[in-house]
């Protein structure tokens, strides 16, 4: 399972414009509402204590109090007739320690809270957080710079003076594993650690279709030419709100000419060596994404072949 996919909650979007509904199940003894402070999930446990994490969906009248008058609220879904709430309680100064919540458990990072719990907890943990961060960026309308206020569960703003709506955005990002003959070319960005090559990516643009995209970036990055794109598999990618494409690419010609405004290095790698990293070899000098990218789940796949 690719990290932060696989969400198990029904969205339920018809009941996100019954407010008495949503009334009553923020209040209903079978919900659960997570708290979210400053982007960072709370999870359950203490924090040295890395394989009794749990996320922290807590019963409705705990928390509610340290959301303040503005924290955002939003309906993540059912599973069953259980409902489950986001709730962002940024407002409060210390929740992990001060509060309702001292001592039940501790806020950590999203990155860092994915790859210690189950698949399906990240997968929602990832959608509550992508939602709220929305939210903390979309106080004001873009279009007449008045403020605007949350409608339908978490899922629209409307400006207070124009009435314009605005939704969460999802922006697509191609990531692609050209390949050619019995190698796949993977780069080191000049922000990545030493030694981390992984997969190229690039926001799809207006007006490109993800073949188009995919073969635009490979070409600035790398200077490579690809022909035929084919689909892998996506993954929404809360950081912010992005969903990863991603897919492989034929080459035509191994010429590599990297765009050093992007990336510091571009290499051709064979199958063979890619396979022995992936299985923890370590004598080759640098290293492939650990599996919360799908660019490893991509790079393994191939090789894997
Ligand atoms: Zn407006």
């Amino acid at each position: 399972m690719i990290p932060f996919s696989g969400n198990p909650l029904d969205r339920a979007s018809e009941k996100r414009v019954d407010r008495d509904w949503l009334e009553a199940k923020r209040r209903d003894p079978s919900s659960y509402i997570l708290p979210m402070w400053k982007l960072q999930p709370f999870l359950l446990g203490p924090e040295n204590a890395r394989d009794r994490l749990e996320a922290g969906f807590l019963r409705p009248g705990l928390c509610e109090p340290l959301a303040g008058p503005d924290g955002v609220c939003i309906l993540l879904g059912l599973e069953g007739d259980s409902a489950y709430f986001a709730l962002d309680i940024s407002a409060a100064a210390d929740p992990a320690n001060v509060g309702p919540l001292a001592g039940l458990g501790h806020f950590r990072e999203m990155r860092g809270a994915s790859m210690l719990l189950p698949a399906k907890d990240t997968a929602i943990l990832g959608q509550a957080k992508a939602v709220i961060d929305w939210h903390q960026r979309h106080g004001f309308c873009p279009r007449c710079g008045a403020r605007t206020a949350l409608a339908d569960a978490g899922y629209k703003r409307v400006c207070n003076e124009c009435k314009t709506e605005h939704f969460p955005r999802t922006d697509p990002v191609v990531i692609m594993l050209a390949t050619h003959s019995d190698s796949c070319l993977v780069g080191r960005g000049k922000q990545f650690p030493r030694a981390m090559f992984s997969a190229l990516a690039g926001f799809i643009e207006p007006g490109e279709t993800i073949e188009e995209a995919v073969r635009r970036e490979i070409h600035e990055e790398a200077g490579v030419v690809t022909g035929n794109v084919t689909y892998f598999a996506t993954q929404p990618w809360p950081f912010p709100s992005s969903l990863m494409i991603g897919c492989f690419a034929e080459a035509t010609s191994r010429d590599i000419k990297v765009d050093e405004s992007e990336l510091a290095e571009a290499r051709w790698v064979e199958r063979s060596v890619v396979r022995a990293i992936l299985n923890g070899d370590q004598s080759h000098g640098f290293w492939l994404p650990p599996s919360i990218a799908i660019a490893h789940h991509l790079i393994r796949s191939w090789a894997e072949k």
